[in-house]
C-alpha cells in the first residue's frame, strides 16, 4: 500500500496515515510496531507519556529501514513543560528512541492554567533550529492557544494533533488550521473504536462500499485532508487500517459522516486538562 503523503509548512513530507502506540505497554510494543512497519505503516506516533520510546525504537532499528523512510513523532509531557525542562525531557526522549532526531516533536497538551506553553515553544524552536527536531508542532491546542503562540513566538506550528473522529468533526479548528498552515492531525481517529463503529450509518456505508466501519471512517479522515494514526495491535486490523487508498466516499457519504457529530469526547478537555 503507498500511503500519500501530506506536506507540512517546513516543506516535509508526513505520511497521511501513521500507527499510534497510546496504551501499548512497553514490554509490548515491538512486536506490533514491527507488524506496522512490515504492513507498510512508515510514520509512527508515540509519547514519552506512553512509556514505550525504547520499544518503538527497538522496532524500528530491528526493521531494517532506512531512517530517511521513517517518520517519527513523540511528544513532551506536561510535567517537562518550560524551556530547560523541555530540552532535558527532549534529550530523554531521543535516548529512549535511540535516534540523533525526530521528524516530530509535539507539545502534548496546553496545559493552560499552568501557562507554561509558550516557554515550552521557544525551546521547541531551539530544537528545531539545532535539526534535532525536523519539524514541532502542539497537540490538543484550542484557538486561543495558537493564537497565543502566534503573536508571542516566531514558528508557526506545523501540526495540531487533536481528537477528531465522526462524533467529533473539528469544523471550527480545522478550518483555522488551514486558513494558517497547520496540518491537523486526528488522534482516536476511530474513536477508539467502541460505539462509534457499531454505528448504522457506517454499517450501511461498509455495505455499500465492500469495507470495514473502521475503513469507511478512516477513508472519511483522509478525505477531509486529516493525518491519521489509528491504533490496534491486531496484526488483521493494523492491516485493513492501512487499505483505505482502494476506494473513494462520494461526497454526500462524507457529509453523512460527518453529520455522526455528537460533540461527545472520548478524551479530557484540552481547555482544563494537566
Ligand atoms: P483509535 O481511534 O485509533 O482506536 C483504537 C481502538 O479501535 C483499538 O484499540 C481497537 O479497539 C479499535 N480498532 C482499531 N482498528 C480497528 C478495526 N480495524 N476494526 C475494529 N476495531 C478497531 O484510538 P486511540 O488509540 O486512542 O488513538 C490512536 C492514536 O492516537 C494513539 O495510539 C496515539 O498515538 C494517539 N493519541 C494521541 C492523544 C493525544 O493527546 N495527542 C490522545 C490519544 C491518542
Amino acid at each position: 500500500t503507498q500511503v500519500p503523503n501530506v506536506t507540512l509548512n517546513t516543506g516535509a513530507q508526513m505520511p497521511q496515515l501513521g500507527y499510534g502506540v497510546f496504551q501499548v505497554p512497553a514490554d509490548q510494543v515491538v512486536e506490533p510496531v514491527r507488524a506496522a512497519l512490515q504492513a507498510g505503516y512508515r510514520s509512527i506516533d508515540t509519547a514519552a507519556a506512553y512509556g514505550n520510546e525504547e520499544g518503538v525504537g527497538k522496532a524500528i532499528a530491528e526493521s531494517g529501514l532506512k531512517r530517511e523512510e521513517l517518520f517519527v513523532t513523540t511528544k513532551l509531557w506536561n510535567d517537562s513543560q518550560g524551556y530547560d525542562s523541555t530540552l532535558k525531557a527532549f534529550d530523554e526522549s531521543l535516548t529512549k528512541l535511540g535516534l540523533d532526531h525526530v521528524d516530530l516533536y509535539l507539545i502534548h497538551w496546553p496545559v493552560a492554567p499552568k501557562d507554561k506553553y509558550v516557554a515550552t515553544w521557544k525551546a521547541f524552536q531551539q530544537l528545531h533550529a539545532d535539526g534535532r527536531a525536523k519539524a514541532i508542532g502542539v497537540s490538543n491546542f484550542q484557538i486561543p492557544h495558537l493564537r497565543r503562540l502566534f503573536e508571542e513566538t516566531d514558528v508557526v506550528p506545523a501540526v495540531n494533533q487533536i481528537e477528531l473522529h465522526p462524533n467529533l468533526p473539528q469544523a471550527d479548528l480545522r478550518a483555522f488550521h488551514a486558513e494558517h498552515d497547520i496540518a491537523t492531525e486526528a488522534w482516536s481517529p476511530l474513536g477508539q473504536g467502541r460505539g462509534l463503529l457499531d454505528d448504522a450509518t457506517l454499517a450501511s456505508l461498509a455495505e455499500k462500499y465492500g469495507k470495514s466501519p473502521a475503513q469507511i471512517v478512516l477513508r472519511w479522515q483522509i478525505q477531509l485532508g486529516n493525518i491519521a494514526i489509528p491504533k490496534s495491535v491486531t496484526p488483521s486490523r493494523i492491516k485493513e487500517n492501512l487499505e483505505v487508498f482502494d476506494f473513494e466516499l462520494a461526497d454526500d457519504d462524507v457529509a453523512a459522516i460527518t453529520a455522526l457529530k455528537t460533540g461527545v469526547r472520548v478524551g479530557p478537555d484540552p481547555d482544563v486538562f494537566g
